[in-house]
């Protein structure tokens, strides 16, 4: 079919995540008293919204401790600190993921090294163990990219066994649950994105979560709490903070209330949020497994996973064809993305990476170099998930 004559792709495959009307007043209230900044110096009385985010998802992941910043990026830098990585030290992080991760390796003075992904698009195990080898590293920073749990039973023995402290970039995973647990609960922390193409529509916006009251103190000086870290939502102890003070710097990468408002009222919204994009997404995967030359990444039993964008394999096409699939759906209003691209958009690969040139480990390069993405709406009927998927079945290489 060529593009002049083909249906283009409903326009609610690109609508973003809507704003809950009590956020919209809440946020014209706060215009109206002009209290944006979320610490308060004769404060203390009531709970900004930003500490009242802190204590939501503390709740939702089952963490003792929640900061928020002012974004995931931002998180994962903070937890990076918070963990003692040291200048030029390696910190090892998915091949499979997006700028930012290892971009706040790079804002820690760190060096990020990419570990294989497999064809389920989750982090390569024995490759994991042959970099932890080689390189010494004693930090990883496991991106759950696009949703794609690895498998925490294992890996996080494996980390153990390897020295690993476990840095988990959720980003894609706010609501999912591995064996019942929730994403953001493994390891010494979890770092969420409240950016409006992740699960909460804040525009900006970062939530790190950990058990660990050192960590936590850490990331609240950092984040700059100007010495009022009383204020915060899901804080530890006084006496978690007085071995630091003075100690850390003020980076000043904390959350406004602008943002936590629109946030905190899209927290209870999560589960409806990924009902709807799971019944496109499983919709569209249903048929498109039919396809021949289709390949989709298996998931396994104790992932319950929150879909908001699809991945799917060509691994038999040549990198011209799927760049014409490509540049087709894309006339027929249809962003798909291709990993195996020159670098653009919401796409990384580590060898555009800035930094040292990095190989890509293992099967990596075949994976990504196949791989395709689509972001999914929560607005999508089933009649728009189909109109989906009738694009992509018309627009597959020959
Ligand atoms: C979006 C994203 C981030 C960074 O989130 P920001 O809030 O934009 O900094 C980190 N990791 C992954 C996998 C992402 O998709």
């Amino acid at each position: 079919m060529t593009a002049r004559t083909a249906a283009l792709a409903p326009p609610s495959l690109r609508r973003p995540l809507s704003i809950p009307p009590e956020a919209q007043a809440r946020v014209a209230a706060l215009m109206a008293e002009g209290w944006l900044h979320r610490y308060v110096e004769a404060g203390g009385g009531t709970p900004s919204a930003a500490a009242q985010v802190e204590a939501g998802m503390a709740a939702l992941t089952g963490r003792r401790h929640a900061v928020a910043v002012n974004s995931c990026g931002a998180a994962l830098f903070l937890a990076l600190k918070g963990a003692g990585v040291a200048p030029g030290e390696p910190v090892l992080v998915n091949a499979f993921t997006l700028g930012p991760v290892p971009g706040a390796v790079l804002h820690a003075g760190a060096r990020p090294v990419a570990v294989g992904v497999t064809e389920d698009l989750t982090l390569d195990l024995d490759d994991l163990r042959r970099a932890a080898r080689e390189t010494g590293a004693r930090v990883l920073l496991l991106s759950q990219m696009r949703g794609h749990m690895s498998d925490m039973d294992r890996l996080a023995p494996l980390a153990d066994s390897l020295g690993l402290r476990v840095i988990e970039d959720c980003a894609h995973t706010l609501g999912a649950t591995w064996g019942g647990r929730p994403s953001g609960s493994f390891g010494l922390a979890g770092c969420f994105s409240f950016q409006s193409g992740k699960h909460v529509n804040a525009g900006e916006g970062g939530v790190l979560v950990t058990d660990d009251p050192a960590l936590a103190a850490r990331t609240i000086l950092h984040s700059g709490s100007y010495l009022l870290y009383g204020q915060n939502g899901a804080a530890p102890g006084r006496e978690a903070f007085a071995p630091l003070l003075g100690q850390c710097g003020n980076f000043s990468l904390r959350m406004g209330e602008i943002p936590a408002a629109l946030a905190l009222a899209q927290l209870p919204l999560l589960p409806e949020r990924a009902a709807r994009w799971n019944r496109a997404h499983d919709r569209i995967v249903r048929r498109l497994a039919q396809a021949p030359g289709v390949a989709l990444p298996r998931r396994p039993a104790p992932e319950a996973y929150v879909q908001s964008s699809l991945q799917f394999r060509l691994p038999d096409a040549a990198p011209d064809e799927i760049a014409a699939m490509v540049a087709r759906c894309r006339a027929r209003a249809l962003w798909l993305k291709w990993f195996g691209a020159p670098a653009e958009g919401y796409t990384s690969r580590p060898d555009h990476w800035p930094g040292p040139a990095q190989s890509l480990p293992g099967r990596t390069a075949a994976v990504l170099g196949s791989l395709l993405d689509l972001r999914l709406s929560d607005a999508l009927s089933d009649e728009d998930a189909d109109a989906v998927v009738d694009i992509l079945l018309q627009e597959l290489p020959a």
